[in-house]
């Protein structure tokens, strides 16, 4: 299930951050959100999502849930939205076997669409992750201009940044600020 962080990330920055990587952030909108959010996201959601025809507004609203829940200001605020989220989209655990896999779990929600499914399915990777790791492993990119969010598995919980772009820009700016 925390396999599923990057794209979680990938989601929530496609669509809301004002500002990403020093620059003002231009949401990503109908099917321009479809098509960059299925490339990220691989063939067996690409195809489910050409089945729903407002799946950009669907998207949206999961994106701007799951950045409330990776900018919550407490670990109880944090879990609230989750648990907002996993009741929401109606997350429930089952058994799948996909192709040269054992059977595995998964938390898709049953709403109406495949969003909602994958509503479900985000909600309950990020309750793993707090369970697992801690709330302190959900944040917001500390680089300058940056509204970037991102879910730390690293082994220490390190991660201060959305991603290898910013932690270059914050590192020349901290070099820069001791000349
Ligand atoms: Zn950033």
């Amino acid at each position: 299930m925390t396999a599923q962080a990057p794209l979680i990330a990938e989601l929530a920055n496609l669509v809301t951050p004002t500002w990403r990587g020093g620059s003002p952030a231009r949401p990503a909108q109908g099917d321009e959100l479809v098509t960059a959010f299925s490339a990220a996201a691989g063939e067996r959601i690409a195809a489910a999502l050409r089945d729903v025809p407002d799946a950009a507004t669907r998207l949206t609203t999961l994106a701007v849930a799951l950045r409330d829940a990776l900018t919550a200001p407490t670990p109880a605020e944090t879990a609230a939205r989750i648990n907002a989220m996993m009741s929401r989209y109606a997350a429930r655990p089952y058994l799948v076997e996909d192709e040269d896999q054992p059977f595995h779990l998964h938390f898709h929600g049953s709403g109406e669409t495949a969003v909602e499914a994958l509503g479900g399915e985000f909600a309950t990777a990020l309750a793993l992750v707090v369970d697992g790791y801690g709330s302190n492993r959900l944040g917001m990119c500390e680089a300058r201009r940056c509204e970037g969010v991102y879910i730390d598995l690293t082994r220490n919980g390190s991660r201060r940044y959305c991603g290898p772009a910013c932690t270059a820009r914050a590192k020349t700016a901290a070099y820069r600020s001791r000349q």
